[in-house]
């Protein structure tokens, strides 16, 4: 079984979005494993969005980020980082494919509802930013 790290984003929070989008995760078979709701600082946004520090979207993004609450969760599933990918559709909702969750609720580029991990390798390093192992709950409970 693998793991990914997905966060319903400020937008899906104010939208009053998060149950259909929490709907969709487990009608696509995606046990959750850790959830919390919490409001990232500029400093902790930038932090997990660092890789994208050179990029020309980079501050406004950190701005929307930390501009309200957010989800994060830890979603289990095998083949889980490509699967919520392609549940989750293209960074921009008018390039994402009918069905996607993106394409269904995201405004623009930026205000894109949801994140989702694009390798093992990083879920790894995004869930651990958001959750201590204590906070992963065993399945078999
Ligand atoms: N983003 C943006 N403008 C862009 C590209 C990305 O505002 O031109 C934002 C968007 O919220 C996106 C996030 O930055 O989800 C991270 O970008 P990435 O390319 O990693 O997209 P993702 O992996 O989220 O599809
Ligand atoms: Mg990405």
């Amino acid at each position: 079984m693998e793991r990914t790290l997905a966060i319903l984003k400020p937008d899906c929070v104010k939208a009053n979005l998060i149950g259909k989008v929490i709907d969709r995760i487990l009608d696509a078979n995606f046990k959750i494993i850790a959830m919390k709701m919490i409001t990232l600082t500029p400093q902790t946004a930038g932090a997990f969005y660092a890789v994208h520090q050179q990029r020309p979207f980079y501050y406004d993004l950190v701005d929307f980020m930390s501009s309200g609450s957010c989800v994060p969760l830890v979603l289990e599933k095998e083949h889980a980082v490509a699967n919520f990918r392609n549940l989750i559709g293209a960074t921009d909702p008018a390039e994402a494919a009918k069905g996607t969750i993106r394409k269904e609720f995201a405004s623009n580029k930026q205000r894109n509802i949801v994140h989702g991990s694009d390798s093992v390798e990083n879920a790894a390093i995004e869930i651990s930013f958001f959750f201590s192992a204590q906070e992963l709950v065993s399945l078999s409970r």
